[in-house]
Order: structure tokens, then C-alpha cells, then sequence
């Protein structure tokens, strides 16, 4: 299981970066992506303390930590400067928070992420044809997600992918414990969204290409 959009209390997750990776590495994931909500008022304060704490998770357990943040609710005409800020500081995942229909995105974000290159478009709600093909052209990652409030447009997201030949990932946005899944629940809920085994797979690479980087 790989799993790259997950939160920590370094934003509005319940548990330590240190207790998360913990809980996953015990559900048998092999690597995690920990995703903390940032905007300009807390992106300094949390770049440094998740790469320290995913550096020393990384040098005693066998899970691999990857530090990245979820741009959220970034004007537009800002997310390539955070892209590129945070890509400078170390963080070596990028999720955008994309229009998921539950929260008022700003109509926009969706491409404006896809064009800055992030490495995840997270929740992207009822995307349009154009941001897909642009997805497929700047190899950004689309997201299935397993959350409730978000999970309502996967078929959608997965329909555009697959005929445009987009990526796909599989993520939890895990706030809570009970977040995290494990793999005979990933294949159970991709199964159920009707992906075959060799979509799956491509799924599953798609994510072991992110974590190599
Ligand atoms: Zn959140
Ligand atoms: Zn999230």
C-alpha cells in the first residue's frame, strides 16, 4: 500500500507525523506521503518540521516517508510560486487541492495546479476534458480518493483518465486513524469503481513512480 495525501497536526490531522507513519507501517503500508494543508500563513512553519520528522522516521523504520504539503485554497495567481518555493525548500511531493465539489474551490484551480506541475491533482471533482488532456501532457497524477466527502466524482475522474489516457493514483486524504486502508480494501474499492487488474496495476506504478523521486 502506498498511500500520498494523508494529514498530520500539522494541520488539521489528529495524529504526529511519527504516530500516522506508525499506525500505516502496522496496516502494512510501504510508503506514505504525509500532505499538511498549507497557504502562505503556515507553509514556513510546516516545510522544516515535516522533513525533520520524516528524516528521522526514515532512518530507524522500514515505511518510507515522504514529506510533501497540500497546497488548499491558494489564490491562482500564486500556486506556481508555492509549486516552486516548496520544490526549493525540499518537499518532494506536491498535492493540489483541486475542486472537489464539497469545499467553494475557486473554478480555475484545478488547471492552474495541473500547470504549475504538481505531482497530484487531489480531489478533482468534476474535471473538464481540456484539464485532463492538459494532466496527461504535464504528467500530473489525477486522484481517486477512498474520502466521503470527496469521493462522489471518482467515476467521473476515472472515465476522462482512462479515455485520455491520463494517470491515476489512489489516495485516502487520511485526517483520522481510521483513515488509513490496507491493500485488500484498495483492491476491493478499486474493483467496485470497475478498474480491471491491469488498470490497477498502472495505478499502483503510478504511485512507486512518485515515491522514487
Ligand atoms: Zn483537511
Ligand atoms: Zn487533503
Amino acid at each position: 500500500m502506498i498511500d500520498l495525501h494523508t494529514h498530520s497536526l500539522l494541520s488539521d490531522g489528529e495524529l504526529l507525523p511519527s504516530e500516522l507513519a506508525r499506525r500505516a507501517e502496522a496496516k502494512g503500508y510501504e510508503a506514505i506521503g504525509i500532505t499538511d494543508h498549507v497557504d502562505a500563513s503556515n507553509i514556513d512553519f510546516v516545510i522544516p518540521r515535516i522533513i525533520k520528522a520524516c528524516g528521522m522516521i526514515n532512518k530507524y523504520w522500514k515505511i518510507k516517508v515522504i514529506p510533501g504539503i497540500e497546497i488548499s485554497h491558494a489564490p491562482i495567481e500564486e500556486i506556481k510560486n508555492f509549486v516552486r518555493y516548496a520544490r526549493k525548500k525540499g518537499i518532494k511531493l506536491i498535492v493540489g487541492h483541486g475542486e472537489t465539489l464539497s469545499e467553494p474551490v475557486i473554478k480555475g484551480t484545478n488547471k492552474a495546479y495541473i500547470e504549475a506541475g504538481v505531482d497530484i491533482l487531489a480531489h478533482p471533482g468534476m474535471i473538464s476534458v481540456s484539464d485532463v488532456k492538459l494532466a496527461k501532457r504535464k504528467k500530473v497524477n489525477l486522484e481517486i480518493t477512498t474520502r466521503k466527502n470527496h469521493l462522489k466524482t471518482n467515476r467521473h475522474v476515472i472515465n476522462l483518465a482512462v479515455k485520455y489516457g491520463a494517470n491515476l493514483v489512489l489516495n485516502t486524504d487520511t485526517h483520522s486513524p481510521n483513515d488509513l486502508i490496507d491493500n485488500k480494501y484498495k483492491y476491493y474499492f478499486l474493483k467496485k469503481l470497475n478498474l480491471n487488474m491491469l488498470q490497477i496495476k498502472k495505478i499502483e506504478n503510478n504511485s512507486v513512480k512518485l515515491i522514487k523521486c
